[in-house]
């Protein structure tokens, strides 16, 4: 495994119904910045892929983005961890090819890290995570933080399957780097 492509909210913070506006909304969710250790000391490089219509809905600024961005690499690096690249998609539109469950973002990660897709795995806690990454082939785990325990109670779509299905990030790391069954 060469690339590992996170979602942001319900995954690495907690996922708020009004969106995540500042980086005091912004909390993390148990055991992320120890999974994100594990990845770092096995030299996988990790890219965030988040949709973030906050910002198109004009409920937060681009700048308002990179600051809590900022807040989060602050956290990480006073933790000894670090992200290696964070993709934000800021539209409301459906139909816009960089936001999930379109593969945009996750393409463009791809790319810079001249990674093909089957190399890399997705972890996400919603359907259109897992929609994105089955369009372009690319494994993915689902996790049961965030949407996850509900996106599992609504059944999944055959198209998305096979996934594989952990408790949380550090379960779903632990998983990819030591074949750990979630
Ligand atoms: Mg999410």
């Amino acid at each position: 495994m060469k690339l590992v492509l996170l979602d942001r909210d319900g995954v690495i913070n907690v996922d708020r119904p009004d969106s995540v506006k500042s980086r005091d909304e912004f909390t993390l969710l148990p055991d992320v910045i120890p999974a994100i250790k594990l990845l770092n000391e096995a030299s996988i490089p990790i890219a965030i892929v988040t949709n973030q219509a906050v910002v198109g809905r004009g409920e937060l600024t681009r700048d308002g983005l990179e600051d809590i961005h900022d807040y989060f690499k602050d956290i990480l690096k006073k933790k000894g961890a670090f992200i290696d690249k964070i993709y934000a998609c800021t539209s409301t539109d459906s139909k816009n090819f960089h936001r999930k469950p379109n593969p945009g973002l996750l393409l463009d990660a791809l790319d810079h890290f001249q990674v093909k897709p089957h190399e890399a795995i997705l972890i996400g806690d919603a359907l259109r995570d897992l929609e994105a990454a089955s369009a372009i082939k690319c494994p993915r785990i689902l996790v049961r933080t965030g949407k996850g325990n509900k996106t599992l109670e609504k059944g999944l779509p055959p198209a998305v399957l096979p996934i594989t299905i952990c408790n949380n990030l550090y379960e779903a790391v632990s998983h990819l780097l030591d074949e750990e069954t979630c």
